[in-house]
């Protein structure tokens, strides 16, 4: 009997988990087919340009914001300017992103961005990362993260540079210190009521997280890039205990949570692939596949403003 019993369990615990993934079903919706505006994107030196961006025509993507990283060992900023100039009705230039900057932005970084806005240089202020948590296999920092305090004078200069000139800000934060961010996020964006936020990868955060930020503030905006898959890749599990849920079931289904919430910001969610580093560029046709199945799962309007039409009111592209 003993015997049977422990027998009985091994056997529970190794169909187990084969019978949590099938109580999920695959969406029988045809996916979303129409025109995709990759709403971010970025790179350093060592991309093809011209092969990604043939890849991404080839599924679809008929314009990409696309920014520049700079960083120790990387500086896009000579490829995207080129991929600009070479294809002027695909890139929507940004200004570049700094990975070096601790505490407030660098002055000098204000001045730059500010002086290529004003001459027409950039169309948006690529990703500034406010709030960071070290990734697997990427910087250790000594306090697990790299931060910027959004209510510290630099950012207020941004902003007041961009008055004359507006154009939207990324800001990167993330959700794992609600406690502490969430308020300085809400001072940032309730004293620029003018100036358009866009919140990338909506902070890796829940719908809950979504709705308390999109309906407090309408001059923020969010990317829904690396929300199709779970944030598996912060370095402290604490961290990564306290993001939300990919929008997505493992079987490819919206979760219910996450389509009413895209259907509910619908004007201000937008698709992007956040291609980055080699391997998501090499991935960048399967993640828009997977964008076209989940996007299939709204309703046609819905999935048209948050696939093409959003990003293009925002860059300021004539919808094609
Ligand atoms: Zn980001």
């Amino acid at each position: 009997m003993r015997e049977a019993i422990l027998l009985l369990s091994a056997t529970i615990a190794l169909v187990a988990p084969r019978a949590l993934a099938q109580t999920c079903a695959a969406p029988q919706t045809a996916p979303y087919e129409g025109p995709l505006f990759d709403a971010m994107a970025q790179t350093g030196q060592d991309l093809n340009g011209e092969a990604a961006i043939a890849a991404a025509r080839a599924v679809g993507v008929t314009h990409m914001a696309l920014f520049a990283r700079v960083h120790k060992r990387e500086d896009g900023r000579d490829l995207v300017a080129r991929l600009a100039k070479a294809h002027p009705d695909f890139v929507v230039m940004g200004a570049p992103k700094q990975f070096d900057m601790r505490g407030d932005l660098d002055s000098d970084y204000v001045r730059d961005a500010v002086g290529g806005v004003a001459q027409g240089r950039y169309a948006f202020i690529g990703e500034i990362l406010y709030t960071h948590g070290d990734k697997e296999g990427g910087e250790v920092t000594a306090t697990g993260e790299r931060y910027i305090d959004p209510t510290r004078a630099q950012t207020a200069r941004l902003v007041d540079g961009l008055k004359a000139h507006p154009v939207p800000i990324l800001t990167h934060w993330e959700v794992y210190d609600w406690a502490r961010d969430w308020p300085r996020f809400d001072r940032l964006y309730t004293a620029h009521p003018q100036q358009v936020f866009v919140w990338p990868h909506a902070g890796f955060g829940s719908p809950r997280q979504l709705g308390e930020v999109l309906s407090t503030h309408p001059n923020v905006w969010a990317t829904l890039s690396k929300k199709e898959k779970a944030q598996t890749s912060l370095a402290d599990e604490a961290k990564a205990e306290n993001t939300g849920e990919p929008v997505a079931d493992a079987c490819g289904a919206l979760r219910p949570e996450w389509r009413a919430a895209m259907m509910l910001y619908a004007d201000r969610l937008m698709f992007a692939t956040d291609a980055h580093m080699a391997n998501r560029w090499a991935n960048y046709q399967t993640i828009v596949r997977r964008w076209r199945r989940l996007l299939g799962q709204l309703p046609p309007d819905a999935a048209a403003a948050i696939a093409y039409g959003n990003a293009a009111r925002l860059y300021g592209v004539a919808a094609s």
